[in-house]
């Protein structure tokens, strides 16, 4: 008999094409009269289109959104919160515009919506990322979770391609590490599952038809499948390895996920044979790994940590970290191990299994703690 623990959402769903148009209805329902569109500073001209929609609801729109939440434009959005007198927060846009969605609501305790217009997933989880004197802290807070996030298929058929597979397989990696997650449960293990299934079927058929709606569609679902398993569960080495990339380097997010994903996927292979059988459903394989490293390679992504910028001098010191802070991962992690996962990836070279890392599932934890983001 399997025991476990399943965390449900509170937050509200619509998905569809068009369904920009319930905003409104959906803001009003929350008994939002004077909501705050957020954006980054490219994307006002949506941000706009967006304020139309609300009509008289809307009292401005604060476009500073960036990368990693940084809590300098976290204290200028709340002052602006403040001087607007609003009620509500709209994040239209990305991971990065959420992310100042979910900081204001922190420290206002302000209701929040969003329009999603990546695969990053991060409208569906309680976690917040945020940067001060460039040092990135990721926390889990339930207080931070969206009231309601409205899937606008059509919001998304501008999303450049390079920058739809990459966001993708940022969405894949949630769901691939939900599958052998110490705390996953048959529900988040369905929607991984399901999630890889859709991700897989649509980035290929977005490559070749960027307007293509219902790939966009399958993509967009698949991301917040991705994204509710990443709100549930929590994540491992992959995502362990990414934060400190990202946090150190300052390496952009979703082009680092996709270069780390198939690494992370060959050395934790031989503990986690329950999620290689089914990730192969949608890629097969004998290497999973080496499928996953094929796959963004055929759709153009990079491969290499090298050509996103990180020094070759970095890993070392990367490895040290990743080691150095607990979290739980399948196969014990060392320094050496991690050195070696980075060295492949920085040179953009195929995953490779180390040997050993037998079946194991009660998994390894560096010392305390599961890594969130
Ligand atoms: P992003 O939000 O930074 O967006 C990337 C760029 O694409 C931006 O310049 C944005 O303006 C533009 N863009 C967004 N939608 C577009 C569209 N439809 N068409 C054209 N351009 C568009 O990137 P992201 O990958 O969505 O998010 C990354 C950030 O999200 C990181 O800071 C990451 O840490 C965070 N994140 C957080 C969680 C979480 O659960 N807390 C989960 C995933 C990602």
């Amino acid at each position: 008999m399997t025991s476990f623990v399943h965390r449900g959402q509170i937050t509200k769903v619509v998905f569809g094409s068009g369904t920009r148009n319930l905003v409104a209805a959906e803001a009003d329902a929350l008994g939002c009269r004077r909501v705050l569109v957020l954006c980054t500073p490219g994307r006002t001209d949506q941000a706009e289109e967006i304020s139309d929609l609300l009509g008289p609801a809307v009292v401005g729109t604060f476009a500073e959104a960036a990368p990693h939440t940084p809590v300098d434009v976290t204290a200028r959005a709340v002052d602006h919160v403040r001087a607007v007198r609003a009620d509500s927060v709209l994040a239209v846009g990305g991971g990065s515009t959420i992310g100042l969605g979910k900081a204001i609501a922190l420290r206002t305790g302000l209701p929040q919506l969003a329009l999603p217009t990546t695969y990053a997933g991060s409208e569906m989880t309680p976690i917040l990322g945020e940067t001060e004197d460039g040092r990135k802290t990721t926390r889990r807070l339930p207080e931070v979770l969206l009231r309601t996030v409205v899937y606008d298929v059509d919001l998304t058929l501008a999303l450049p391609t390079a920058v739809s597979v990459v966001s993708g397989v940022n969405a894949m990696a949630h769901a691939v590490e939900s599958l052998y997650a110490q705390d996953r449960d048959p529900v988040a293990l369905l929607m991984a599952g399901e999630a890889i299934d859709a991700l897989t079927r649509a980035l290929p058929a977005i490559v070749r038809s960027p307007d293509d709606a219902e790939a966009r569609a399958d993509a967009l679902y698949g991301a917040w499948l991705a994204g509710t398993c990443l709100g549930t569960v929590g994540m491992a080495l992959h995502h362990k390895v990414c934060h400190v990339l990202g946090g150190t380097f300052g390496l952009p997010h979703a082009e680092t996920h996709t270069v780390v994903l198939p690494h992370v996927v060959a050395y934790n292979a031989p503990a986690a044979p329950e999620a290689v059988a089914r990730i192969r459903r949608a890629l097969p394989g004998e290497d999973t790994g080496a499928a996953l490293f094929g796959f963004a390679e055929r759709l153009g992504a990079p491969t290499g940590l090298r050509d996103l910028g990180m020094p070759e001098s970095g890993i070392e010191r990367a490895a040290e970290l990743i080691v150095r802070d607990g979290y739980w991962n399948p196969r014990p992690v060392d320094r050496d191990a991690a050195r070696d996962l980075l060295a492949r990836a920085w040179a953009g070279e195929p995953p490779h299994t180390p040997p050993g890392g037998g079946t194991t599932h009660t998994g390894h934890r560096t010392s305390t703690g599961a890594h969130h983001a």
